[in-house]
């Protein structure tokens, strides 16, 4: 390929997996395969500055803002950081530094969550905004007012700027994703995205139930303004009661960070939550005008990405997976081998390009590692094992399901099978379009769906529509209660009523996830005004670029799915956007302790208001407690709250969160 086509090619995929990644919270490669393409990208752009641009991924923050979400403009930046990938380039790093002066670091552990910038006036909370594009982000305050660690109020009346990590636990991790199987929900793909996904809710009550947590790391100050070290601004943090990461540690020299570097990626698998790097700042924050920052990232500060773990094992075959888009996923069908503690047997090959790029044969020994953690990949061969048995990869022309031509994507990557009335399409489709997101029909879970489409009974959406003519065939056909078929069938009645974006979500449009949906249905309110809309129109939108303007208009310009909207509307499926999710109280769900004698209620009086506002009142502290809220004269459950961490609040600031 010519450099500039790979150039061009490079920045279309980078900006297709940006966007998955930070607007969809929903990624299809590996953070691994994706620093390897930036990487790539950024040495093409470094030999050939005839093709710099400004607007490539290279030199931009990755996120958006979302309509939906108040705008948060932020005064200082939040960049992103730069990579150091081996420990050469964090002695290179040490040279820059050095060339400034006597420098020392700190090194901390790198949470892989999602940034967020916390504001507080007079020691109380009042803003909270996700990074977004870097300049703007998202308000998510009343989210982040769910975080039991996120202190609302401060030990001093200051006027601050903080940012840190918002995160999720491994063991809530799994949870989460254990009930969101059995409800037949689609699993986060690792804890990063589970978060991002939480905090990017308009509801604050979904995010109240998700166990989310922060980590502050950073004082924010105009750089004018500076007078501490990271260390003491970091203990400042702590005394005003942020919750900081404990490993954090301050390094005279370069050869201790590595040592502390090679120390935190042996450990990782230790800690609670994911680790995916190390970060190294310089401590001297006085010295970090000088130093500077590029468009994207400061040069102080640098990220040591850790290494995935990778095991050797056989591949035995490659077979080809069709998604709900008709994107064909080489799959690679391995000897079962044990990565980071579960068994592998399967593992993505991503596209046509990645399996020539690092020459993948069936028979080959190959690497094999957990992307984000959670995803198998394969990601290279061991060449010098090969014994002449190995067969040569060659892509397939044809959808392995319904043998229609396939067709490239616009980046050349990927390719896809265009037939809108192909059987794998269908069902994954199918299986998407009643999920929780979307239209949210309970009890018709992924094994009933494939028996009703292998049956003939369900084969494009609107035939979930027309079950219940068969009723009756349902019943006598065996395998369900009379019962159960009924509730079935009044599920998806109820599903008419669904507001607009489950509808447009569950339609499965590419690049149309469940946000989009939500941004397009509070704009347009109807399905009409969505149909007919034009390129532009849609760009008009924050948010809405080019790539998913395209596919909403391509998908409203093919005539089957035209008819198959009508078809779902003479059906009586809703076609209107139902307004602004329920908003719930800061209150709901909350669980509270009250002791002592408060100043102005009685406590019983306290416990009904709380009640009344959907809380929960408990007469002693646990674990689960939310707030104590604590009069006169306290008593032992004080002392029990402040050994457990519990948010103790006084009577006026539980009437501050009453007043929400
Ligand atoms: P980054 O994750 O490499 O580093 C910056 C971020 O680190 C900060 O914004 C902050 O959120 C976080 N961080 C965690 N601990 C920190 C600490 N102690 N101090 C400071 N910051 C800390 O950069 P990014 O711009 O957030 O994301 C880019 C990276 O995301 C890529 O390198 C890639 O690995 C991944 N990504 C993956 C895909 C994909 O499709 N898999 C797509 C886009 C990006």
């Amino acid at each position: 390929m010519d450099v500039k086509k790979e150039i061009e090619s490079l920045r279309a995929q980078l900006r297709q997996y940006d966007y998955e990644y930070h607007v969809l919270d929903s990624p299809t490669v590996s953070d691994v395969y994706y620093d390897e393409l930036l990487a790539r990208l950024q040495q093409l752009e470094k030999d050939y500055p005839e093709y710099q641009t400004d607007n490539s991924p290279t030199k931009r923050v990755g996120g958006q803002v979302l309509d939906g979400f108040e705008k948060v403009s932020h005064t200082i930046p939040m960049l992103s950081l730069a990579n150091a990938f081996n420990t050469e380039d964090l002695r290179q790093f040490d040279k820059r530094m050095r060339a400034f002066g006597d420098v020392s670091y700190m090194v901390e552990a790198k949470i892989d969550g999602l940034a967020a910038s916390l504001t507080y006036e007079q020691g109380k909370l009042v803003r909270t905004a996700t990074r977004g594009n870097g300049n703007v982000g998202e308000d998510i305050t009343h989210n982040v007012r769910t975080i039991k660690s996120v202190p609302l109020k401060l030990s001093e009346a200051v006027d601050i700027e903080v940012r840190g990590e918002i995160f999720m636990s491994k063991p809530n991790f799994i949870k989460l994703n254990d009930a969101r199987k059995n409800n037949g929900e689609v699993p986060f793909k690792n804890p990063r995205n589970a978060a991002a996904g939480s905090v990017r809710q308009l509801d604050s009550s979904v995010a109240a139930k998700r166990a989310l947590d922060m980590f502050i790391y950073s004082l924010s100050e105009p750089d004018e303004a500076i007078s501490m070290t990271h260390s003491s601004a970091l203990k400042y943090l702590k005394d005003l009661g942020f919750k900081t990461n404990p490993e954090t540690t301050h390094h005279d020299n370069i050869d201790s960070v590595i040592d502390k570097v090679q120390t935190l990626e042996m450990t990782r698998d230790q800690y609670t939550y994911d680790i995916d790097g190390v970060v190294v700042k310089v401590n001297e924050r006085t010295m970090y005008g000088r130093i500077g920052y590029t468009v994207k990232s400061p040069k102080w500060a640098i990220a040591y990405k850790f290494k995935a773990e990778q095991v050797m094992t056989t591949l035995q075959d490659i077979y080809f997976q069709v998604g709900r888009t008709g994107q064909i996923t080489p799959v690679a069908v391995l000897e079962p081998v044990e990565v980071q503690g579960s068994t592998v047997s399967r593992a993505t090959l991503h596209n046509e390009g990645y399996i020539l790029d690092r020459d993948i044969r069936i028979n080959d020994q190959v690497l094999v590692q957990k992307a984000g953690d959670i995803i198998p990949e394969v990601v290279g061969v061991i060449t010098e094992n090969r014994t002449g048995q190995e067969e040569t990869f060659e892509m397939i022309k044809a959808c392995p399901k319904c043998e229609t031509t396939l067709e490239k994507s616009k980046s050349e990557a990927d390719d896809f099978c265009p037939n809108p009335a192909c059987p794998a399409k269908r069902m994954t489709g199918l299986i998407h379009f009643v999920s929780r997101g979307a239209m949210n029909i309970e009890g018709l879970g992924e094994k009933i769906i494939e028996l009703f489409h292998n049956e003939g009974y369900l084969s494009r959406i609107p035939d979930i529509y027309y079950l219940k003519d068969h009723r009756q065939a349902l019943v006598e056909r065996g395998g369900f209660g009379e019962k159960s078929i009924d509730k079935l069938l009044k599920n998806i009645e109820r599903s008419k009523e669904n507001s607009l974006e489950q509808l447009l979500f569950g339609l499965g449009i590419r690049y149309v996830g469940a946000k989009v949906s939500q941004v397009l249905a509070m704009h347009f309110k109807d399905m009409s005004a969505i149909m007919n809309a034009t390129v532009e129109d849609l760009t008009a939108i924050d948010a809405i670029g080019e790539v998913i303007a395209n596919s909403v208009v391509d998908f409203f310009s093919e005539p089957n799915n035209v008819t198959m909207i009508d078809e779902l509307k003479s059906l009586g499926l809703n076609m209107r956007y139902k307004g602004e999710p329920a908003q719930t109280t800061t209150l709901k769900d909350k669980t509270f302790v009250l002791t002592g004698t408060l100043p102005s209620m009685s406590r019983s009086e306290a416990k009904k208001q709380i009640e009344a506002l959907g809380g929960k009142v408990t007469s002693s502290v646990s674990k689960n407690t939310d707030y104590l809220c604590a009069g006169k004269d306290p008593g032992s459950k004080y002392d029990k709250a402040q050994d457990l961490g519990i948010t103790i609040i006084s009577e006026a600031e539980l009437k501050d969160l009453m007043n929400e």
